[in-house]
C-alpha cells in the first residue's frame, strides 16, 4: 500500500472550515487506497501571536521556554484536525513531536532532527488511522520540547516522508506552487511545473519562504519528491525533484531577502586563522552568515564583510566585539538597511554570461551594487533596501523568468517513486538524519585570481568590468565585490589560468577607461578548494571547520564564497594540495561514500 504525507501550512488550517476541508482531503486520499500521515502547522498566524505574547513579558525570553510556548500552536491544530476527521466518520490519531519520537539536538528554537521513531506511526497507520503529526517540534535527550525554526513544519513533513519511505510528500499551502519569485512581491512571477532540489535549496535559503530550506536538504538527501500545491484549488502545482524545469535556461528563479544587515571589519591582519577567529564566534550562536567577502590587500591588511539576517545583527555584533579584542580591526561598520537579491539556476554552471547580464540590467536601472557573491549556481547582490524591489523586478525581466521555457514539462504527475532505493544508502543516511553530509571535496588548480582595486563605487561599475571580460569570451567563476575603504569598491574574480593574460589586459583597459585611480592585480597561480554537500550554510560550523583546517596548515585564504550546497575558497596554487589534504582530514567523519 502506498503512503502519502500531506502537510498543511498555517493559512491552510486558519479556521475551522479550512480544517474540515483539509480533513476531507486526507480522507479522500485514504479512500483512494493510501495510508495518510498529515503534518499540520499552527492555525493562521498563531505562532506570531505566541511570539508577540512572549515579547510582552520579556525582552529576552529563555529559548527553552520559547519552545514550550511555540509548540502549543501545533498541538491545538492537530487535536482539532483529529476531531474533524472523527466527525467525518474516519479514524484519526493526533501526535505531538515527542509522542512520535522526533529526537532533536538541544538548540532551542533552531533544533535539528537527530532521529525519528517509526513504530508507533506505522502501527497506527496499519490499524487504519490517519496519523496527524504536529509540525515544527521535537524533543531533546532530556525530554525538553524543541522547535525546528520558523517554517519548520515543512521539515517535519519531509523528514517523516523520508523515514516512513513515503511515495510522495504533498505540501499544501496558500500559493498553487513554486513561482519564479514570490508572487506576492512580483505579480508577474510564473508558476513552474518542476524545480531541482539544489535550486529550491538555494532559493529557500536566499529568501523564498515557500519552503523551509532544511526540508529540501532532507528531500535531496533521501530522494523524496515534494509536491507543492494549493489547499484551495486543484491546480497541478510544482514538483521538487532532481531535475530542473529547463536545460536551456541559465536562471530558473530569483529571490529577495529584504531585511539583511552588512557588517565590515576593516584593516584586520591578512593571515591564516583570522576568518576562523571571527566566524567561530558567530557560528557558536547558530547564526548563518552569508556573502562573506574578503579582500586581498597589498599592505598586509584585509577587509572582511559579510551579511546576516537583520534581526540577528545585535547578537552578531556582540560576537564581532569579542573577536575584535584579538583581531584589532581599524574600524567596524555596519548597515542594517540592505537587501539581498539573488538569481539561481543549475544551468548557470554551464551557460556563460549570467553575471554580466545581471550587473547590466541592474546598472540600466541605476541601482548601485554594494557587494556581490557568486557560486556555481547562484549570484547574489547586496543593494540598499530602497532599491530592492526594483532590483528584483529588473532581474526577473532581464532573465525573462515570466516566459515559459520551450522545454518546460507540460505535465505534473502527482506521484513519483523515490529515487534513492538502495536500502544500504537509505539506512546510512537515516542514521545521520540532519547531520552534516559532505559529498565531495575538490581541488581545481587551473584557476587564476584577478582583482580590481579602488574603482568608483557607483551604479554600472560591475557591469562595465564584467562586460569587458565577457566580451573577450572569458569564463569567469567565483566573483566577489566589496566596498573598500574610502568608498571605493574592489572586485575580485577567478578565471581559468589559460585566460589570465587576456583577462588582465581587459581589466587594464576598463580601468583606464574609468580614468580614475583604479588598479589591477592578479595571481596567475591560484587554486580553488571546494567543499560540496547539503546544508552547508545552515550548518553554521562548516565554515569554521574549513578555516580551522586551513589555518592549522598555515594556509592563507584569499577569497571565500558560500552557498547552501558549496563553499569555495581560493588559495595560492602551491597551497592547493596541502589544503585539499587538510580539508579531507577535517571532514572525514561526514564525507558520504557515494
Ligand atoms: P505555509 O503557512 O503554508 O507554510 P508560507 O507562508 O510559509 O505558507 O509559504 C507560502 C508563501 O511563500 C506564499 O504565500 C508566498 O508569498 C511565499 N513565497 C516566497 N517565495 C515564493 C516562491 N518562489 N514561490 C511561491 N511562493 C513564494
Ligand atoms: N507554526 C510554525 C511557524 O509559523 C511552523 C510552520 O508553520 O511551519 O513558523
Ligand atoms: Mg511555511
Amino acid at each position: 500500500m502506498s503512503l502519502i504525507v500531506q502537510k498543511f501550512g498555517g493559512t491552510s488550517v486558519a479556521d475551522c472550515e479550512k480544517i474540515v476541508a483539509a480533513a476531507r482531503k486526507a480522507i479522500r486520499a485514504q479512500r483512494e487506497g493510501h495510508q495518510v500521515v498529515m503534518v499540520v502547522s499552527a492555525m493562521g498566524k498563531n505562532t506570531d501571536v505566541l511570539v508577540d505574547l512572549a515579547q510582552q513579558v520579556s525582552d529576552n525570553p529563555p529559548a527553552r521556554e520559547m519552545d514550550m510556548l511555540l509548540s502549543t500552536g501545533e498541538q491545538v491544530s492537530v487535536a482539532l484536525m483529529a476531531m474533524a476527521i472523527d466527525a467525518l466518520g474516519s479514524k484519526a490519531v493526533s501526535l505531538t513531536g515527542a509522542q512520535i519520537g522526533i529526537r532533536t539536538d538541544s538548540t532551542h528554537t533552531k533544533a535539528r532532527i537527530r532521529s525519528i521513531e517509526t513504530s508507533r506511526v506505522k502501527q497506527l497507520l496499519d490499524d487504519g488511522n490517519i496519523v496527524i503529526a504536529a509540525g515544527f517540534q521535537g524533543i531533546d535527550e532530556n525530554l525538553n520540547i524543541t522547535t525546528l525554526g520558523r517554517g519548520g513544519s515543512d521539515t517535519t513533513a519531509v523528514a517523516l516522508a523520508a523515514v516512513l519511505d513515503a511515495d510522495t510528500c504533498e505540501i499544501y499551502t496558500d500559493v498553487d506552487g513554486v513561482y519564479t519569485t514570490d508572487p506576492r512581491v512580483l505579480p508577474d512571477a510564473r508558476r513552474v511545473p518542476q524545480i531541482a532540489y539544489d535550486e529550491m535549496l538555494e532559493l529557500a535559503s536566499l529568501g523564498a519562504g515557500v519552503m523551509h530550506s532544511r526540508s529540501i536538504e532532507f528531500a535531496k538527501k533521501f530522494g523524496v519528491p515534494i509536491h507543492v500545491r494549493s489547499s484551495f484549488t486543484d491546480v497541478p502545482g510544482t514538483l521538487i525533484v532532481h531535475d530542473p524545469e529547463s536545460r536551456k535556461r541559465p536562471v530558473s528563479g530569483a529571490a529577495i531577502t529584504k531585511k539583511e544587515a552588512r557588517i565590515t571589519l576593516e584593516g584586520i591582519p591578512d593571515e591564516p586563522g583570522v576568518s576562523l577567529e571571527l566566524f567561530r564566534r558567530i557560528a557558536s550562536k547558530a547564526i548563518s552568515v552569508d556573502m562573506i567577502v574578503q579582500n586581498i590587500s597589498k599592505d598586509g591588511k584585509a577587509n572582511i564583510s559579510f551579511t546576516v539576517p537583520q534581526d540577528e545583527l545585535k547578537v552578531t555584533l556582540d560576537a564581532v566585539k569579542q573577536a575584535s579584542e584579538l583581531l584589532q580591526p581599524e574600524n567596524v561598520t555596519y548597515d542594517d538597511h540592505v537587501s539581498k537579491v539573488s538569481v539561481v539556476g543549475l544551468g548557470m554552471a554551464s551557460l556563460p554570461g549570467v553575471a554580466n547580464k545581471m550587473f547590466r540590467v541592474l546598472s540600466e536601472e541605476g541601482i548601485n551594487i554594494q557587494a556581490i557573491s557568486t557560486s556555481e549556481i547562484k549570484i547574489s547582490v547586496l543593494v540598499s533596501q530602497a532599491d530592492a524591489q526594483r532590483a528584483l523586478q529588473a532581474v526577473h525581466n532581464g532573465f525573462e523568468l515570466d516566459i515559459t521555457p520551450e522545454d518546460s514539462p507540460t505535465e505534473v504527475s502527482s506521484v513519483r517513486v523515490r529515487d534513492v532505493t538502495d536500502p544500504a544508502v537509505v539506512v546510512q543516511r537515516l542514521r545521520e538524519m540532519e547531520d552534516l553530509a559532505i559529498d565531495n571535496i575538490e581541488l581545481d588548480r587551473s584557476q587564476s585570481l584577478l582583482l580590481v582595486r579602488r574603482v568608483p563605487d557607483r551604479p554600472g561599475i560591475a557591469a562595465q568590468v564584467f562586460d569587458a571580460v565577457a566580451a573577450k569570451g572569458i569564463n569567469i567563476d567565483v566573483i566577489i565585490q566589496n566596498v573598500g575603504r574610502d568608498d571605493s569598491a574592489n572586485v575580485s574574480f577567478t578565471c581559468p589560468v589559460a585566460d589570465y593574460e587576456k583577462a588582465l589586459a581587459a581589466l587594464e583597459e576598463v580601468v583606464k577607461e574609468m580614468g580614475e585611480e583604479g588598479e589591477v592585480l592578479g595571481n596567475r597561480e591560484a587554486a580553488k578548494l571546494t567543499v560540496s554537500g547539503i546544508g552547508l550554510r545552515s550548518h553554521t560550523g562548516v565554515g569554521v571547520r574549513m578555516f580551522k583546517a586551513l589555518s592549522s596548515a598555515g594556509i592563507n585564504v584569499d577569497l571565500i564564497s558560500t552557498s547552501e550546497v558549496r563553499v569555495n575558497v581560493i588559495v595560492d596554487e602551491h597551497e592547493g594540495e596541502p589544503g585539499l589534504k587538510a580539508l579531507q582530514a577535517a571532514f572525514k567523519d561526514v564525507l558520504l561514500d557515494t
